[in-house]
């Protein structure tokens, strides 16, 4: 979807402020969460983030410059979706409006992201990645439990292998293996990443290995379980099926499961976003006047939150400039 006018900046007190994009004329880069479809302003200067966000942008080769001083009207939420995963929440004095944008999050606690925290605002900014109602994420608890008995079943005949982001989806993985009393084998990118999050308290356990090398190893000695890029998962399985003469399974564990085939021998629909229903419960707690829809489905997803109660449009059809109220500026863009 191209961009709209008004689809650039949130503007508050005076202050234009990005979210999760770089554009033009902002003063405050708003970095929600270190995956990299969210950190294209982080080489900008004046960066709001949690400084777990700015430790992770390391794992890019990028030492943000944050913002000198904090602004009074400013707080950073959790947002339950990564480590360090913030949402951003603004009081603006002029109009009397407090607005919060969620960046990517979820309702459920993962297991490394800490529980997301919601509080009463006039207007939502909300991420758009599940737009639409007909599908539902199953239970974590369901899914992590399935995934500890296709592991264990697989490993008594052969290698696991799942493909995975290497960031925030992998040290998830690590951390859910874990709880199944088994510490995964994962590539020198997995491993330097996940010590980045062992640095900020995570407390995961996990070997670096090249797997498909045919030197003895203790930890490559029997059936193990391994996590490699998603984009390598192919290659890596067939090299590490030649390198041991076993048999290797393949594993993906993503929401996308419930929408596409993975092409692995078994897709886990492991989320780390909320589906429609889960930001509705969202919206019900924060129980705003108006709901902005952000991000490639904007349209879609403030549509289908019409159809269920919501106040809600496009955040690139907002307008903010000279309204005073959240009222007239509905009824200003409705107009257009
Ligand atoms: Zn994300």
């Amino acid at each position: 979807m191209g961009s709209r006018a008004g689809d650039r900046l949130l503007n508050v007190n005076g202050l234009g402020i990005s979210l999760d994009r770089r554009e033009s004329g902002a003063s405050i880069n708003f970095i929600s969460h270190a995956h990299t479809d969210h950190i294209a302003a982080a080489r900008s200067g004046n960066i709001l983030a949690s400084d777990e966000t700015s430790a992770l942008l390391g794992a890019y080769r990028i030492k943000p410059k944050k913002l000198e001083d904090e602004k009074g009207w400013i707080k950073l939420l959790d947002a339950g979706h990564m480590l360090g995963s913030k949402q951003l929440f603004v009081s603006d004095y002029d109009g009397g409006i407090d607005y919060v944008y969620t960046g990517d999050f979820q309702m459920q606690k993962s297991a490394i992201a800490k529980q997301i925290q919601t509080r009463k605002a006039d207007v939502v900014i909300i991420d758009s990645t599940y737009p639409r109602p007909e599908f539902r994420f199953d239970d974590r608890e369901e899914v992590e439990e399935a995934m500890g008995i296709w592991i264990r079943q697989k490993m008594k005949r052969g290698i696991v292998l799942f493909g995975s982001y290497p960031m925030g989806k992998s040290q998830e993985l690590i951390s859910i293996i874990n709880g199944f009393g088994i510490t995964p084998v994962v590539t020198p990118r997995i491993a330097e990443i996940s010590a980045m999050h062992n640095s900020l308290g995570a407390g995961l356990d996990f070997l670096s290995r090249d797997m498909d090398s045919e030197r003895t190893d203790e930890a490559l000695s029997g059936n193990f379980v391994g996590i490699v890029e998603a984009g390598k998962l192919r290659e890596a399985a067939a090299a590490v099926s030649a390198a041991h003469s076993k048999r290797v399974y393949t594993a993906s564990a993503t929401g996308f499961a419930k929408l596409y085939r993975m092409g692995t021998d078994v897709q886990f629909p492991l989320s780390d976003h909320a589906d429609f229903w889960q930001s509705v419960d969202y919206l019900n707690a924060v129980s705003p006047s108006l709901v902005l829809t952000y991000g490639g489905s904007q349209d879609v997803f403030a549509e289908n939150l019409a159809k269920v109660g919501f106040k809600a449009m496009p955040f690139g059809e907002f307008r903010q400039d000279g309204l005073k109220t959240i009222e007239a500026r509905w009824h200003s863009a409705k107009r257009l």
